[in-house]
């Protein structure tokens, strides 16, 4: 099934198909809390403002009305958004903030209010148990959205009052078209910032704009895969020359951690071990077990030595 690509006049939304028949069953009967969830850059905060867009728009077909405009720019009084702060936290404060301003009247006649809570996994313990009475009987007219990459980091309590729609990565070959079509740039670049990015348009875009980062992601990734794949004795050597550079290992935690999700998309399921065996290494290294033995032991359970 292709992907589905959607310009709404400002905003160009590049989604799986299942995602894009989600959104439309969803603005057909809205629901009163929504948990957009799945890997990083795969167009979840997208997804959700387009959400709103659709649910604010005065009828307009193509985003041309003044509530899309608004919408699309930001500027929307409907559609209000809580972000994580410098800290990367959203803290009780920002919660109690979002139910004072929803405590009013959405603006204009007949409308709808929308919350978005983007990289809701963010927020604190006490911002979550102080959004528990929102999701529980949010004000009426209005929709809350919470976007996560890890919906685990969220209480049970609060992810259980949401309605879950997973965004899935997308296929290596659909994002090479779309940024062969959209960006104009030669078949192999494309192809090797679509394959990096793990079904993450979002991840793709950026490698695209810029060749030192795609560099930069092209050797992470070599280094992510020589863990795992291959001779035991060549994935302890890249754990040892990993070892000498340990500001590079979150970054090759979080790319194994996409090619887990990539892979778990053709598996059909989410596989436990790879995502269980990164928990541990990060665990390691948090409690200070030195670099090398902690990814030597990974690299033993993790990997499927050839
Ligand atoms: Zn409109």
């Amino acid at each position: 099934m292709p992907c589905v690509t959607r310009y709404n006049g400002f905003m160009k939304l590049f989604v799986h198909p299942q995602t894009d028949s989600q959104i439309n069953a969803l603005i057909k009967h809205p629901k009163r809390t929504v948990l957009l969830f799945g890997p990083e850059g795969v167009g979840k905060f997208t997804v959700a403002r387009e959400i709103a867009r659709r649910l604010t728009c005065a009828g307009c077909e193509n985003g041309s009305c003044s509530a899309c405009v608004l919408a699309a720019v930001g500027s929307s009084p409907n559609i209000i958004l809580v972000e994580p702060d410098a800290k990367n936290t959203i803290g009780v404060q920002a919660v109690h903030q979002l139910h004072h301003t929803l405590n009013y009247r959405p603006y204009g006649d007949n409308q709808r209010r929308i919350a978005i809570i983007h990289n809701a996994d963010s927020l604190s313990l006490p911002a979550q148990n102080a959004l528990l009475k929102l999701l529980e009987e949010p004000p009426v007219d209005t929709l809350l959205i919470l976007t996560a990459i890890d919906r685990t980091a969220l209480l049970d309590t609060v992810v259980s009052r949401c309605r879950l729609l997973y965004v899935p990565p997308l296929s290596v070959k659909a994002i090479e078209g779309f940024l062969l079509e959209q960006y104009g740039i030669d078949q192999q670049a494309a192809r090797h910032a679509a394959t990096l990015s793990h079904g993450a348009v979002g991840k793709a875009i950026r490698l695209v704009r810029d060749v030192d980062q795609l560099q930069h992601a092209q050797q992470i990734q070599q280094t992510a895969q020589g863990l795992v794949e291959g001779q035991l004795f060549d994935r302890l050597q890249v754990a040892a020359t990993l070892a000498t550079a340990p500001q590079q290992i979150p970054e090759c935690l979080s790319a194994l951690a996409d090619l887990a999700h990539f892979q778990a998309r053709h598996a059909d399921r989410l596989l436990p071990e790879p995502l269980e065996a990164i928990q541990k290494l990060q665990q390691r290294l948090k409690a200070h077990i030195a670099p090398r033995v902690a990814l030597e032991a990974y690299v033993l359970e993790a990997g499927v030595s050839t």
